[in-house]
């Protein structure tokens, strides 16, 4: 590369005034201008020659860019128009990216996979991400059960900690569950703000997410099992007991939400926060079977 590296305070300046560009803060618009923490993200996505890529959002191109060194091919997803332009100016010289103008959420991935990369390429979604939709992306990527390895992805430090929780913390909840369903989740690094143009106002970190081969339970109803959990953490100081009667309300009384705890053995004074995976499971199969008839 004969120019300077994008993730530059300098050259992203130089880049945001030739073009006249400023910021949305709307569309989570925060530029990563330090290349060290670009290549640890490369690094931790275990990105090689033979890589496929999937990017979220890439702005002006700067992770984009080292990614182009070391996979073979990168897709990524921009829905600003106005970058546009200054993509194809910024990454004139990599001929193994292809820039797709669509908001994620709306785009289908599955077919974008299968004619942009092979069968068996392993393919890794990396992206530092637009923190006002990191969730709906990720729970989008991952209920889609898209042929992708693994998701390694800069979201807020609150987030990150939240998917990667254990029980019996404060930051374990629904949205644990729903990761760790499909996914082996670890927080990488902890990153600053000062790593960013214009720097956010939350701390980041790193995630990787590991697909898992298998679903880690044996759930008779996927989305019967996650509204269940849901349920659960309602109201986090509340018991699974009340917690439960309120959501069965007019479905199932009182006796019956006891015999089915009962039956699978789980106190019902315990809170959502104390279960497993597995435990969630067998509350969830345990009212479907009861309360659904199933
Ligand atoms: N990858 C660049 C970097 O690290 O410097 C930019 C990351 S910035 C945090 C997020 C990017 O996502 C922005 O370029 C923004 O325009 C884009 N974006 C926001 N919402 C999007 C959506 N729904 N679909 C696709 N891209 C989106």
């Amino acid at each position: 590369m004969s120019e300077k590296p994008i993730a530059t305070p300098k050259r992203t300046a130089d880049i945001l005034r030739k073009y006249g560009f400023s910021f949305k803060k709307s569309l989570g618009q925060n530029f990563i201008i330090d290349v060290n923490i670009l290549q640890k993200i490369i690094q931790a996505a275990g990105i090689g020659q033979s890589s496929g890529v999937i990017e979220v959002g890439p702005g002006i191109g700067a992770l984009t860019e080292q990614l182009a060194e070391s996979a073979e091919k990168i897709v990524a997803y921009e829905v600003d128009r106005r970058l546009l332009p200054i993509l194809d100016d910024t990454l004139w010289n990599c001929d193994n990216i292809q820039v797709i103008h669509q908001d994620i959420l709306e785009a289908d991935v599955g077919a974008m996979m299968t004619s942009n990369f092979e069968a068996n390429q392993p393919v890794h979604v990396v992206a530092n991400l637009p923190y006002y939709i990191t969730t709906p992306i990720l729970m989008k990527l991952l209920r889609e059960q898209l042929p992708v390895s693994s998701f390694t992805v800069m979201i807020q430090k609150e987030v990150a900690q939240r998917m990667a929780a254990t029980p019996d913390s404060k930051q374990y909840g629904s949205l644990t569950i729903a990761v760790q369903y499909y996914t082996d989740a670890e927080v990488v690094m902890n990153v600053p703000r000062s790593v960013f143009m214009p720097p956010p106002n939350v701390d980041s970190s790193v995630l990787k997410l590991v697909k898992k081969t298998e679903p880690p339970v044996n759930v008779a109803d996927e989305d019967y099992f996650f509204e269940l959990v849901q349920a659960c953490f309602a109201q986090r100081r509340k018991t699974l007991r009340n917690n439960l009667r309120h959501y069965f309300s007019g479905l199932a009384d009182k006796d019956v939400i006891s015999m089915v705890l009962d039956e699978t053995g789980i106190d019902p004074a315990r809170r959502g926060e104390s279960l497993t995976m597995a435990e969630f499971a067998d509350l969830a199969n345990a009212f479907y079977r009861t309360v659904e008839n199933r």
